[in-house]
């Protein structure tokens, strides 16, 4: 009843705790996943912010472009847009009647073979013009890209859109043929720096080769591949390039990743040192209720205890005083039973008080040399007489020489009467009783030993607390206060030594006192 009380006990407190920590442990690994995704969009949105200002830049030569073409001199214009931004090759217009490239920029070009790859590529993509004529009457300025394949020059890129030139040639192509990696590296490279700073790398790749074309990092230029990114993404504008991105020295991820072990390991350590709190607890929870079990049984045993010899007493001494007996030797008997009765009673008492004084640490010791085995002596001698009354065959069999010990000579009486009477009270049929005292180590013993009973294995470990006793078996039988062994043992532990107890049910009980020798040149 007890055990499973302390058992929900233990469930009601440690089961939340468990519960809590798998919760904790489980919505950590979820947070690492938040903040990764979140991590990730970001990168998303540095990348895109990156295709945004492409689209910013060739906007803004395109708008330059349609601006020239209204000037005066257009060939100036351009050409000072030209020279500033070595990644356009080549600028064109088309004719509004023939579709081809009319007017080139810079003019030296104008007889190129390029102007022809240009014509031919404008040619096959005439559906894709035509469209975006359809969303330049929307007022929408697409901008498409076609690869060029100029015999060696494999390099440029045609970027073509419809001019948003007067009403009457809305029909007009322009184009801009620039070199993507010069693009890259002088147009957007400064912009890419600048948004990297020192937190991120950023890096542009030349798809069918999986090489870096250009880095904010110079570790990554030489070396530099996939899936060193942690996100990657296509060039709205340069088809054949690709953007990656990533933290520069410890990535956000890793962090996290460390953090969350340090916090899943910390978190781990609090529930180990909570289960160890709570197991603590439920032990002295389990005590206490044990405590307060004895206690109660404490009661009911010394109140039978004190019951029997004052009954004995007020009897007999009634018997005397109406002086109904008149023969003088069954007076003498009855003396004695009111004697030996008033003697048990003092004993109990004693016993109780000793103990309280114990119990609420007022009671002093005062040590002094003595030799054990003499106080052993006298106390056997005392007993002799009570052994054979009883019909106990006892035996001492001590050290030859003395057993110096620091003893309080009141309290050692005291512990060895205790272990005697306990062997007396718990011999049953087997009335011997060994007592044997020497030196083991640094200590000198003494033995008490009964051939009766026995303790359980299990009710070993609890005798010695107070108001402790067994509760099953012959043992129950007899008489107690559960005091006698705690007394026992506060006494010896307050002379530094120390109380053992070696039983087995059926056959006997040693209990061995140790006391510390004091050295001197007899031992
Ligand atoms: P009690 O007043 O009950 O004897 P003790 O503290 O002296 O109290 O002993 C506690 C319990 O230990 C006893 O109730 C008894 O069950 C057991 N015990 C003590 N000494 C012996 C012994 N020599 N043989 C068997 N059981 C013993």
């Amino acid at each position: 009843m007890q055990k499973k009380a302390s058992l929900y006990l233990l469930l009601l407190l440690i089961v939340p705790v468990i519960l809590y920590g798998i919760f904790q442990i489980s919505s950590l690994s979820e947070d690492e996943e938040n903040i990764n995704l979140i991590y990730q969009n970001q990168l998303d949105a540095i990348l895109f912010s990156v295709n945004q200002y492409s689209d910013d830049v060739v906007n803004e030569w395109v708008m330059s472009l349609e601006e020239a073409i209204t000037a005066d001199n257009p060939d100036q214009e351009l050409n000072s847009l030209l020279e500033v931004n070595p990644g356009i090759r080549m600028m064109f217009i088309t004719d509004s009647v023939t579709g081809k490239a009319d007017r080139i920029f810079p003019d030296s070009l104008s007889e190129d073979p390029l102007v022809s790859v240009v014509n031919g590529v404008l040619w096959e993509r005439g559906r894709d013009i035509q469209n975006l004529r359809t969303y330049a009457t929307a007022g929408y300025q697409k901008i498409e890209s076609a690869q060029l394949e100029s015999g060696e020059d494999l390099r440029t890129l045609m970027l073509y859109f419809v001019l948003k030139d007067k009403p009457g040639n809305s029909k007009r192509v322009g184009g801009i043929l620039i070199d993507p990696e010069s693009f890259i590296q002088v147009n957007l490279g400064p912009r890419l720096q600048t948004i990297a700073e020192e937190r991120f790398v950023i890096t542009a790749f030349r798809k069918e080769q999986e090489q870096a074309v250009f880095s904010t990092s110079d570790s990554v230029q030489a070396d530099g591949n996939e899936e060193s990114m942690a996100i990657t993404k296509d060039f709205w504008l340069l088809p054949d390039y690709y953007l990656g991105i990533d933290a520069a020295g410890e990535s956000v991820f890793d962090i996290i990743r460390a953090r969350t072990l340090l916090n899943i390991g910390l978190l781990v350590v609090m529930l180990l040192i909570l289960a160890a709190g709570l197991y603590l607890i439920f032990r002295n929870v389990r005590k206490e209720l044990r405590l307060a079990q004895n206690k109660s049984e404490f009661v009911s045993n010394v109140s039978h205890e004190l019951r029997t010899p004052l009954a004995l007493i007020s009897m007999f001494a009634e018997t005397l005083e109406m002086g109904r007996v008149k023969n003088e030797e069954k007076k003498q008997e009855y003396y004695q039973i009111i004697h030996k009765e008033t003697n048990r009673l003092t004993g109990i008492v004693n016993k109780i008080l000793t103990f309280s004084q114990m119990d609420a640490n007022r009671k002093e010791f005062h040590l002094h040399d003595a030799d054990l085995n003499e106080i052993v002596c006298e106390i056997m001698d005392t007993y002799s007489f009570h052994f054979s009354q009883k019909g106990f065959e006892s035996d001492l069999k001590k050290k030859e020489h003395i057993l110096p010990v620091k003893a309080d000579r009141e309290a050692m009486q005291e512990v060895l009467i205790n272990l005697l009477d306990n062997a007396i009270k718990y011999s049953g049929d087997a009335k011997k009783i060994e007592v044997l005292t020497g030196t083991k180590d640094k200590y000198a013993f003494v033995r008490v030993r009964d051939f009766g009973l026995g303790i359980r294995k299990e009710d070993q470990k609890q005798i010695f607390e107070k108001f402790y006793r067994v509760s099953t078996g012959d043992i129950a039988k007899s008489k107690g206060t559960g005091l006698g062994l705690s007394l026992v043992k506060h006494i010896i532990d307050n002379h530094g030594g120390r109380v053992e107890v070696d039983s087995s049910l059926g056959k006997g009980s040693d209990f061995t006192i140790y006391l510390p020798l004091i050295q001197t040149e007899n031992v």
